[in-house]
């Protein structure tokens, strides 16, 4: 353009045409900086907050929006993100225990690939990239609040206020910064206490992430004064499979030490009264349990009364919890409407790993079964999720990361395993999704000597490998027509073609995911093997 006008001018006017034009290029060069500018400030206002509300060793059943047939509580604030939002019902753990499944979440990869195996001897290397690390990386403000459990101090963090190990239910010492600090009062009420303060303080021009982190419901399941004696007095409704025979199974079934029947302490029965409690806490702590635990006492229990009432103690301690972590998340759900910040952050409801409750006469998790190798997952994202949506697809913890990095517009490192949920939170299922998924899990045999197992699942099947101490064995499960999940079809000639082709699916799965030919021996924890 400058030479067409410049073509038909004389020199002197030439001259004045190429200054001016020189001076309109100039501004257009200018204006489109500040164009950039804004839209760099509009990027930076757009990216959303992320507010993960996790718990320890929350079951799906105890969760109302999940509808299990025993209905056992409402949780109406959780419900409330799965009715605004995504509710998944396949969301499933690598490595179902405490340690392994945060070490996951962070770094978007299996235990054999982030190095924390097991709680007894595993440490996290915290020197590794994680998602938080990243976020804060891109200008995100960070902070995790609660239970943290990976035995080396937090990276990637603002501000972390911390549960030293598992942490205790009430009064509980904890970790703020890497100053020691100590609290009175209920730990799942102190959790949300200082995840609303740490929202209230920090910087609103940049995008944040919390990781607000129960240490409930998780053993030995101390409910808070205000919830003893929940459930009046209605019985919780029992497991069909509460008294399972682990007949149809093989040895690793038969041979853990998990049951509600043999495993159970007099802690667990709230027969001995937890330490943390101050004394004017545990006055009306005794006040509720001594009277019942006289009666127990008297009554002489034995056999099968005896599971029941262990059960009925159990559901109503473990609930008991769930009710404070889910008045916890209304108050921070509240917070998100009166501050404004509903509109533009992701909110995530999840836990560890799921849970038995008395499922196979059980508590505790570790097991390829559905009940612990399953996770709660709901998540709530105004104008990218639709409210009400029901998400059956596998997804895991393993995908964590990679979702919030790409909701944040960081591009994830390309070792990590997962994949991101966005797709499927706008409502689209990738062609390629995954429709298998590999498990691992490795702490043997302290404390609960649930063997070191290997699987894969699909939506019907599950292939299991048994493999230590003892000589491997496989066993096939058929949710589609056992669901409880009782038998083995592995020896089932009408299965032979499945055990072939799920064989096939481990070994191509082992593969992808570059998982090491022999398990390491400090996978499985500090005790001898056998
Ligand atoms: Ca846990």
């Amino acid at each position: 353009m400058i030479q067409l006008i410049s073509s038909k001018c004389s020199n002197g006017a030439r001259l004045t045409m190429r200054l001016s034009a020189l001076f309109w290029l100039r501004c257009l060069i200018v204006g489109l900086g500040c164009l950039r500018g804004e839209m760099t400030l509009a990027a930076e206002a757009s990216r959303p907050n992320i507010v993960f509300l996790f718990s320890d060793d929350h079951a799906y059943q105890a969760i109302s929006a999940y509808g299990d047939e025993r209905k056992l509580l409402a949780t109406p604030h959780i419900d409330r993100i799965a009715k605004q939002g995504m509710r998944f019902d396949r969301c499933l753990v690598t490595n179902s225990i405490c340690g392994p499944s945060r070490a996951c979440i962070l770094t978007g990869k299996y235990s054999h690939k982030n190095g924390f195996y097991n709680n007894t001897n595993s440490k996290f290397d915290s020197s590794q990239t994680t998602f938080p690390k990243l976020l804060q990386g891109a200008g995100y403000q960070t902070a995790v609040i609660g239970k943290w459990h990976l035995m080396t101090d937090p990276t990637g963090f603002d501000e972390w206020h911390i549960l030293p190990g598992q942490g205790v239910y009430y009064n509980p010492p904890m970790i703020h910064n890497g100053q020691k600090v100590k609290h009175e009062g209920y730990t799942t009420d102190l959790i949300t206490d200082f995840s609303l303060e740490w929202l209230k303080k920090r910087d609103p021009s940049k995008p944040f992430l919390l990781m607000c982190q129960h240490k409930a419901p998780h053993r030995e399941w101390s409910p808070a004064l205000r919830h003893l004696g929940h459930q009046g007095k209605t019985p919780f409704t029992e497991p069909r499979n509460l008294f399972d025979d682990y007949a149809n199974r093989g040895l690793a079934v038969r041979d853990q030490d998990m049951t509600i029947e043999k495993t159970f302490t007099e802690l667990d029965a709230k027969l001995k009264t937890p330490g943390s409690l101050n004394a004017d806490q545990k006055k009306v702590w005794d006040a509720y349990y001594e009277p019942l635990n006289k009666e127990f006492r008297e009554s002489q229990m034995s056999g099968s009364d005896l599971v029941r009432w262990r059960y009925q103690r159990y559901m109503h301690d473990y609930l008991g919890c769930i009710k404070a972590v889910d008045e916890g998340v209304g108050r921070v759900l509240d917070y998100l409407d009166e501050a404004g910040l509903a509109e533009n952050t992701i909110v995530v409801y999840s836990s560890d790993q799921g849970f038995y409750l008395g499922e196979h006469g059980w508590f505790d998790k570790r097991w390829i079964f559905e009940e612990s190798l399953r996770t709660p997952l709901v998540v709530r994202w105004p104008g990218v999720t639709k409210a009400g949506q029901i998400c059956d697809e596998i997804v895991s913890n393993v995908d964590f990361a990679q979702t919030f990095l790409e909701a944040a517009g960081v591009t994830a490192p390309s070792d990590m395993q997962g994949a991101s949920l966005i797709p499927l939170l706008k409502g689209q299922t990738p062609e390629h999704w995954r429709k298998s998924f590999y498990y691992h899990y490795y702490e043997y045999p302290q404390p609960h000597r649930v063997r070191p197992h290997e699987g894969v699942i699909t939506a019907q099947h599950k292939l299991v490998r048994v493999y230590a101490p003892e000589e491997p064995y496989f066993e096939l499960y058929d949710r589609k027509v056992d669901p409880a999940e009782m038998k083995s079809f592995a020896n089932d000639p009408a299965y032979a073609e499945t055990v072939e082709t799920l064989k096939g699916e481990l070994a191509r799965l082992r593969a992808e995911l570059d998982v090491p030919a022999e398990t390491p021996r400090e996978a499985f924890g500090n005790a001898p093997l056998k």
